[in-house]
């Protein structure tokens, strides 16, 4: 890290947003660059170059790079069509994530098969590989999953389910999300009380279940 801001120039002092920007367009077109964060071997502040990606600084490389970048219009094309919500666990603009009420999720549109792979196969980008993803899943995710599901599979498992589950699972996917029953959002609101309050709450449940 020291390394790159003295080879950025004094420009670039004190903003590591800004070089995190830069780690971000090298890791989209291609590079994996795990840091600390994605690997606990590596001391902090400690990059490695593990793939090298789209040459960004040869304006061919680029060019072809940005031929797979979503224009404004994609983007709010795929936002309205998945709802504002992640597709991968999902989460809603502005939404806490599970027991972390201060981290808000940010929303991005992300591709399901890995642009890369696209590129290898040559085959054309379209609307339908695109989705929402939160930052969070969308950091973790490409690299992760092997390919998108196939629907093939996804029908095997569902076959396994009972009427009552094909029932829930029809009025998800037709609302485009899982509904939060009463029992989830009472959940949601008891998880976000202070710690003691929390403690409160679980003994009081505890008495009123006759456990303590
Ligand atoms: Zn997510």
């Amino acid at each position: 890290m020291r390394e790159l801001r003295s080879a950025l120039g004094s420009d670039l002092e004190g903003s590591s947003e800004h070089l995190n920007r830069r780690l971000r367009e090298l890791r989209d077109a291609g590079w994996e660059i795990p840091s600390n964060k994605d690997d606990r071997q590596l001391p902090p502040d400690t990059y490695r170059v593990e793939v090298k990606g789209a040459k960004l600084w040869i304006d061919e490389e680029r060019a072809a790079q940005q031929a797979f970048r979503p224009s404004q219009r994609v983007r709010r094309i795929v936002l309205d069509r998945d709802g504002s919500r992640c597709r991968v666990c999902g989460i809603g603009v502005g939404e806490s994530y599970p027991g972390e009420p201060n981290a808000k999720a940010r929303l991005t549109i992300g591709h399901r098969v890995p642009q890369e792979r696209l590129r290898s196969r040559g085959a054309a980008d379209d609307i339908d590989n695109w989705r929402t993803e939160c930052s969070r899943c969308n950091e973790t995710v490409r690299n992760e999953l092997p390919d998108p599901e196939q629907y093939d599979e996804v029908v095997a498992e569902i076959r396994q389910l009972r009427t009552a589950e094909l029932r829930q699972l029809s009025s998800w996917m037709q609302s485009g999300e899982r509904s939060r029953s009463r029992l989830d959002q009472a959940y949601d609101r008891a998880r976000n009380l202070s710690h003691n309050e929390r403690e409160q709450l679980m003994s009081y449940l505890q008495r009123t279940l006759g456990e303590s």
